[in-house]
């Protein structure tokens, strides 16, 4: 079909078509590895392959998957074990102090009312931080080439950082 007979959604649909395809031939070189260890960590934090950044880390909501769906890293030598609770935890307990403490000096607020504000709210804060907590670590192990993990880093990028 001549150029001047498309219309713009064929056009759309084309380059679709072409930007798919050219994703599947992307050869493993292409792969985006994280430039520092910050961004290693940040992809884990947003539940992203700390290698890729393209696919999810989680499976399920503590689960990491056990290969990643684009770059093919395995994620099974991950042993975050119980270090994301303890970030969790010390993270709620750190933003919790000042509330609590803010809260308990309001006079007139029962005792009902501050156990109905401060454990909805500790709980909430718990739950939420313990799965980017275990993405960072996970990040932070395979960047650092702990538990198995190959050690990959841009070659021309050195990290102020790392030992
Ligand atoms: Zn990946």
């Amino acid at each position: 079909m001549p150029d001047f007979l498309q219309t713009m959604a064929d056009r759309v649909h084309s380059s679709r078509k072409e930007s798919e395809a050219g994703l599947l031939q992307k050869p493993c070189g292409a792969i985006d590895l994280p430039p520092t260890s910050w961004a290693a960590l940040m992809r884990g934090l947003l539940g992203r392959c700390p290698r890729c950044r393209e696919a999810r880390l989680f499976a399920r909501f503590l689960k990491p998957v056990a290969r990643c769906a684009r770059c093919d890293q395995d994620w099974t030598h991950q042993q975050a074990d119980d270090f994301p609770a303890y970030v969790s935890i010390f993270v709620t307990g750190h933003v919790m102090a000042p509330i609590v403490i803010g809260l308990t000096g309001i006079d007139g607020l029962s005792t009902l009312a501050l156990v109905s504000i401060i454990l909805p709210l500790t709980l909430i804060l718990t739950v939420g931080l313990i799965q980017p907590a275990k993405g960072a670590i996970i990040a932070l192990q395979w960047w650092f080439g702990m538990h198995g993990f190959k050690q990959e880093r841009p070659d021309s990028i050195v990290d102020e950082g790392d030992p």
